[in-house]
């Protein structure tokens, strides 16, 4: 007996357990149990399990046998995929992201993967993942907001009950026009791939031509409209292969009623195809471009270093032609049969960029954008899957967590850009640094390519870490442009400014406008101008729940708050502090350049670029087309206008004030300035005549102004290396930022400090603040920050660490429970 159950013990196999990764802010993995008699699903597969009393689709993380210590695991409740659809590099990069940048795993899984692959629904009312819950509520939807937060989603019914509310439809509505919520249906939006359907002759019809002939002579007598479908069928493919439905029906003016019955009788087949929906490329092919002796030098360095497999970084001043040094390098990757990963900025991928690669590559092609629909992600993400014949992805930053299998080659264009930084949601990451553990760990040829590289590369650069290319002249011998600095002070003592236009300016503009050249004027800032202003009291009126003035917006007729969405209209015509009438618009928005220009250049034709005038889907990309078509004369815009455009016919760009950049609180903001500036600069006489560019400002002779003037790129990085090594700033230290934030200023501020002193016992000097950041207040939500700076030479995993666990410490305080905090890894 005793004998018996012993063997019994032996071979009962044992339990297997599933870790999975779930797209929710978890910190870890969850163990589940494999129940069933079949094989588990492999690592990288998708399983619905449940979460509370949820039910979500997660990704296998881990196979095992180990019973997970303190909880009782409960049951997979179905498999979703037959094989694995993350892969392994997917999920060592995941996770290191979540370790380096201190973020839930569950955040990582929910940024990279497109919603459509991740869920699985009822018809249920849920917390939208996307949501900043950060806002205003009246009692009733808040209290809704937190029921379904603390229950992960509710039916209408429970809805109802829990609000006391017979009818809660309406506020399910508030939270879902306000993006809070979102009804399960919506976000299930689960992977349908579109496809077209074929209609062929049945199996048995195709070697028969006499059943097909007895067929036809039936259908001609009983059926006409059978018959015409079959007789144009066979014009159309006498071999029996297959045609499009929709054109048969068409071309035989018939309708799928016919076909269905055609289909019953067993005459034609059936078959639904997938089709590619990102729009396929019609057009020739068009050889490579040849190289100029400069750009064959910076590519052979290039090719050297990447069969090194030591990153490289392309510093090719703007108009060098990078782009088709990098055109040469994905053509040689393509033709090896391995999958390419293009990074640009969010703000640069233009269809003028796709297009240019289109002709190179055709349909090899493929666009990633988080601003594309959920299902063409999807179809993405499972074409470069199963793609076996290399293919160029061009995408925003998070087109890196797609699942390449045979990188052969990545390109981070204007590797410089912060808009490589997710700022929120959590994870925040830097794009580029990603990509370039993803390139150590893979051992994938990497390109880092700018016109003004950052301190942080240039530095890497000199460690030797990587390799530095320089590409000094533009392509074809077009010459930099001349900068011209703009002196405001001097001018408004001598009172030649006319509505924010210097007269440098203002003449450039004439000479331009009259050999029929092209302008772009920068300023960034959108709206009216900045604020409205009391000449009597000097009072400015400010956001009711930010700590920042109110922007005027003419055309909307109100003053706006680009934080919070706050507005007060119309625009108040006396002041609120003293009653005078004297209220003015200070400052200057591109609306107001816009209405300036109508007077100062009646005659010029005038376009507007910012996020007010390219809101709808194509706008950005008909303005774009439009002023190269020469609709108009002269583009005004935000940072929009300073990237990744190439015109022919701009002779002149106008900087409206280069002062807010070089004021701004950020150890970043000479650098930053000298970027925009030289970037936007870089716009100007693409053609055979050499560009002008006038900057404005207050400060003509401040360093960073010179340099632009100089273009003197290895200068400025020069002086901010010495300036960050001695105040003790990146490179020369790794920075970790936490922001706390409530309501209430007392409790954020006792908040702060408990945190900053925990801290400062484990840390010490390295621990800074806290400090008021640069907008105390947003949304009503009083804000300060904890700076820490950690040597190079430290660890970051055994720091992070020590880190974490103080501050679990500090959110299980239950004076702080409410507080909301966010880390922030390597700021930007
Ligand atoms: P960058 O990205 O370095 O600022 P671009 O790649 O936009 O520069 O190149 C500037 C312009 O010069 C573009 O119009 C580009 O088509 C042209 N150009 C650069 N290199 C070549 C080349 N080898 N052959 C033909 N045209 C080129
Ligand atoms: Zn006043
Ligand atoms: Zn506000």
């Amino acid at each position: 007996m005793v004998l018996c159950t012993e063997i019994v013990n032996v071979i009962k196999s044992p339990i297997t357990y599933l870790d999975v990764a779930l797209p929710t802010a978890l910190p870890n993995v969850l163990t589940y149990r494999w129940s069933e008699s079949e094989k588990p699903p492999s690592v990288g597969m998708r399983v619905v399990v449940p979460l509370g009393n949820r039910r979500l689709t997660g990704v296998v993380w881990n196979v095992h046998n180990n019973d997970p210590a303190g909880y009782i695991p409960k049951n997979i409740e179905a498999v979703v995929d037959d094989r694995p659809v993350v892969t392994q590099e997917q999920i060592a990069c995941w996770t290191w992201i979540s370790q380096y940048y201190m973020c839930p795993l569950g955040d990582v899984v929910n940024t990279a993967m497109p919603s459509g692959m991740k869920l699985e629904s009822k018809t249920r009312i849920l917390i939208n993942p996307d949501a900043d819950l950060n806002v205003e509520l009246l009692d009733t939807s808040l209290q809704l907001l937190d029921a379904l937060q603390a229950r992960g989603g509710m039916d209408v019914k429970e809805i109802s009950e829990v609000l006391n509310l017979k009818y809660p439809q309406r506020i399910i509505r508030t939270l879902i026009d306000k993006g809070l919520a979102i009804s399960e249906e919506e976000l299930k939006e689960k992977y349908k791939q579109k496809t077209k359907a074929f209609i062929s002759l049945h199996e048995e019809l195709i070697n028969d031509v006499e059943a097909l002939k007895s067929e036809l002579d039936k259908a001609e007598k009983q059926t006409p409209a059978q018959a015409r479908m079959l007789i144009k069928y066979l014009e159309m493919a006498s071999d029996g292969s297959s045609v499009s439905k929709v054109k048969l029906q068409k071309l035989s003016a018939s309708t799928s009623a016919t076909t269905n019955k055609l289909i019953e009788k067993k005459i034609f087949n059936i078959e639904h195809r997938a089709v590619d929906r990102v729009q396929k490329f019609i057009g020739k092919i068009e050889p490579l471009p040849t190289l100029s002796l400069a750009q064959t030098q910076a590519y052979d360095s290039l090719r050297k270093s990447l069969v090194e497999r030591k990153p490289a970084l392309l510093n090719g001043v703007t108009g060098s032609g990078k782009t088709e040094i990098y055109v040469h390098l994905i053509a040689e990757a393509l033709q090896a049969g391995k999958q390419v990963l293009f990074l640009v900025p969010e703000i640069a991928l233009t269809t003028q960029l796709i297009t240019r690669l289109q002709k190179f590559f055709g349909d090899k092609v493929k666009v990633y954008h988080s601003r594309f629909k959920s299902n063409e992600r999807t179809e993405t993400w499972l074409k470069v899957l199963d793609d076996k014949k290399g293919s160029l992805v061009v995408g925003a930053r998070s087109a890196l967590f797609i699942p390449f299998r045979n990188l052969g080659l990545i390109i981070v264009d204007e590797e410089h850009e912060t808009s490589y930084k997710q700022h929120d949601p959590s994870p925040r990451y830097h794009a580029r640094d990603v990509i370039l553990w993803m390139a150590a760990k893979g051992s994938v040829p990497c390109v880092l390519g700018s016109a003004t590289p950052s301190v942080e590369m240039v530095w890497a650069s000199q460690q030797n870490r990587i390799k530095k290319v320089d590409l000094k002249e533009r392509y074809s011998g077009v010459m930099m442009p001349e900068v011209l600095v703009a002196d405001l002070k001097k001018e408004y003592k001598q009172r030649s400014i006319r509505g924010g236009f210097s007269k440098l300016l203002r003449d450039q503009m004439d000479l331009v406008l009259k050999a029929n050249k092209q302008i772009i004027l920068f300023q960034n800032r959108r709206g009216y101008a900045p604020s409205w202003h009391c000449d009597t009291c000097g009072d400015t009126v400010m956001c009711e729940r930010c700590d920042i003035p109110l922007v005027v917006h003419k055309r909307l007729k109100g003053l706006h708050c680009h934080h919070c969405g706050y507005h007060v209209t119309p625009i108040p015509t006396k002041c609120g502090a003293c009653g005078s009438h004297s209220v003015n618009a200070k400052g200057l928005g591109t609306e107001k350049i816009e209405e300036e220009l109508a007077e100062l250049f009646p005659n010029a034709r005038v376009g507007r670029m910012d996020l007010d005038t390219t809101r709808s889907k194509h706008a950005h990309a008909k303005l774009l087309e439009d002023f190269s078509n020469k609709q108009f004369d002269i583009l005004v815009g935000t940072q929009m206008v300073s990237k990744g455009l190439d015109f022919e016919d701009v002779a002149l760009v106008g900087v409206m004030s280069a002062d807010k950049m070089l004021t701004f609180p950020n150890f970043r903001s000479f650098e930053k300035a000298f970027q925009m500036l030289t970037q936007v600069a870089g716009r100007s006489g693409r053609a055979n005549e050499r560009g002008i560019v006038v900057v404005q400002t207050f400060s003509p002779d401040h360093w960073v102004i010179q340099k632009v003037v100089d273009g003197d790129h290895e200068k400025l990085v020069a002086n901010e290396l010495i300036e960050r090594k001695s105040y003790l700033y990146p490179p020369f230290v790794r920075l970790i930022r936490i922001s706390l934030k409530h309501t209430d200023s007392k409790r954020v501020k006792v908040g702060a400090e408990v945190l900053s002193k925990r801290l400062r016992q484990r840390f010490g000097e390295r621990v800074v603040g806290p400090d008021t950041p640069y907008l105390s207040r947003v949304n009503d939500l009083f804000r300060l920050e904890i700076l820490l700076k950690f040597e190079r030479e430290l660890s970051p995993a055994k720091y992070k660490k020590m880190l974490d666990e103080d501050l679990d410490d500090f959110i299980t305080d239950p004076r702080f429970k409410r507080l909301r905090f966010k880390v922030d890894v390597d700021p930007v």
